[in-house]
């Protein structure tokens, strides 16, 4: 008998990464259905990520996810193994420690991990060691999806029209039956070992916002759908109302699958008699859709999360500014509107997307700072961090990645504030000190009679800031940036011709 042999009674390592969940977990769903005793783990090996390792608010979803995902198993009659260091030799020692002769996981698709992967695979082939991967994390795999060329699509709507055509993602697995223990569990650590946990009391604000974990996701999915689906396209855009899912910490770390949201909303809307509900589903599968879309550019151009897609931007004229950037983190520009975003960040780990590409836009092009920067910051902060997203939602607002917004289109903060947050109640709740500034100024404070600003007890620059940056001055530097960056891209193909 081989260690390959499938009739055996060998245990089969289910290996946990992004996929902390039971139902549609296709690793656990084969592993468990040979019958052979099933060890779950997860490792914890922030040092594999490359310059991506999980920021601070990511840390705080994992810890929550992760006890979720124990529990789950414990009521099963399993056990969720921890572990940290190197995945291989970890993986290696509880092959030695348990007798394994499998490895299933999910995949991802992050370019470290999928280098690290490989090796991995390769490494307990040679050992005879039986490791299969599955697709968990998105609707199609990467690579299936290309245009008649047979080359990746850099543009969403005919990516998007694909899908539509073509047939529809594999429906979801159930929660398996039964997951077969192995006589002896192997010892885990305990998940406050790993210390993801912040030390300073920063994340208190998560708690009241989120419940992480496969129950928490499925509540979410729930709530949205019989709630604010009926009105997402036109209430996605407002932030001070719930209009949007939330479902982007669950998805990134794969408590729910994209199949089970797709296939869940479909049958929403098949029973749900509300007027409008299908195209308002629709429409919020559509935009479900740009998340696959970010993972298939991530995976063709694998670059881009350090570069940009589009090679004119390498030579853009960014300025290094610690301080602006400083005052941009922690929501004190003098911009009501992306303070406002950037303090929500703060509080609660998550921005609504409208926010995010105001204060984006206001980061690159107001500021002048690198879209790189803006999304490090993101992705220490927001508990959705998720490459792919994080990657395509910076170099749309750079204009330089896939289907971007042309850099040369500004957003207007003031303007952008008047039409998406028309009452103020979103500035109101996260910029306190401007609570009762009236609103034709609450989107530019400066403008403001100095007698206002005195009824609302606001002294600009003392109690709120001055602008960091004059709102035309700043277009103006922005769109010189751009022209300079055209001559020097030209200048930088001169030169290579030359030489
Ligand atoms: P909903 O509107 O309810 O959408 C449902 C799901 O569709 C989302 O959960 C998400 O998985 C997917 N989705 C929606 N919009 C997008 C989009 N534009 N791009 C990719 N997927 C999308 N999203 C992340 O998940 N992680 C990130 O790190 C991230 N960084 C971003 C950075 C910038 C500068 C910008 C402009 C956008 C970023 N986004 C990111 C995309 C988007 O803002 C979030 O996915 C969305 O706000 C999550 O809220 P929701 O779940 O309520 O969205």
């Amino acid at each position: 008998m081989t260690s390959q042999d499938t009739s055996s009674k060998t245990p089969i390592i289910v290996w946990f990464r992004q996929d902390l969940r039971l139902v549609d977990q296709p690793a656990l769903h084969q592993a468990a259905r040979t019958g052979r005793p099933v060890i779950p783990v997860y490792i914890w090996a922030p040092h594999e990520e490359g310059a991506w390792a999980p920021g601070a608010a990511s840390r705080w979803w994992l810890h929550h996810s992760l006890q979720a995902l124990g529990a789950s198993l414990d009521a099963e009659n399993s056990s969720l193994i921890i572990r940290q260091g190197d995945s291989l030799a970890v993986l290696q020692d509880l092959i030695e420690e348990t007798g394994a002769s499998a490895v299933f996981w999910n995949r991802r698709y992050e370019p470290a991990i999928i280098a690290r992967d490989m090796e991995i695979k390769a490494t307990l082939a040679e050992a005879e060691i039986e490791a299969k991967s599955f697709n968990s994390a998105l609707l199609y795999e990467p690579g299936t999806i290309l245009n008649k060329a047979g080359t990746p699509f850099k543009v969403y709507t005919p990516f998007y029209k694909t899908i539509l055509r073509g047939s529809p993602p594999a429906e979801p697995l159930p929660a398996p039956k039964k997951i077969p223990a192995p006589k002896t569990v192997p010892q885990s650590l305990e998940l406050d070992a790993l210390e993801l946990l912040p030390t300073l009391d920063w994340a208190a604000g998560f708690d009241e916002a989120w419940t992480p974990g496969e129950a928490g996701a499925d509540a979410m999915l729930e709530s949205f759908m019989s709630g604010e689906m009926i009105n997402y396209v036109p209430g996605r855009n407002f932030p001070a109302k719930r209009g949007t899912s939330r479902m982007s910490p669950h998805l990134h770390f794969g408590e729910i699958s994209p199949r089970t949201v797709w296939y869940r909303v479909k049958e929403h809307i098949s029973v749900d008699s509300r007027p409008g509900i299908i195209e308002q589903g629709e429409q919020y599968l559509r935009q479900l859709v740009w998340r696959e879309f970010a993972y298939q550019l991530m995976f063709h151009f694998p670059h881009t999360p350090e570069q940009p897609l589009r090679d004119q931007f390498l030579h853009f004229p960014w300025r290094k500014d610690p301080k602006q950037l400083k005052a941009w983190q922690r929501g004190m520009t003098g911009y009501p509107i992306v303070d406002a975003g950037m303090r929500e960040l703060w509080h609660t780990g998550w921005m609504h997307n409208r926010v995010r590409m105001i204060v984006g836009s206001f980061l690159v092009k107001h500021q002048l700072i690198t879209w790189e920067e803006g999304a490090s910051w993101f992705w220490d902060t927001l508990v959705d961090a998720d490459l792919a997203n994080n990657t395509l939602g910076w170099q749309w607002i750079g204009g330089c990645g896939a289907d971007a917004a042309p850099y040369f289109r500004i957003f207007n903060p003031m303007t952008q504030g008047e039409k998406f947050d028309g009452a103020g109640d979103y500035v109101r709740k996260w910029i306190p000190e401007l609570t009762t500034l009236p609103i034709p100024f609450l989107f530019s404070p400066w403008e403001a009679p100095t007698e206002t600003l005195r009824a609302a007890g606001i002294v600009l620059g003392s109690t709120y800031p001055l602008p960091v940056v004059d709102h035309k001055a700043g277009r103006e530097r922005a769109l010189n940036a751009l022209s300079e960056s055209k001559e020097l891209a030209l200048q930088a193909q001169g030169d290579s011709s030359a030489g």
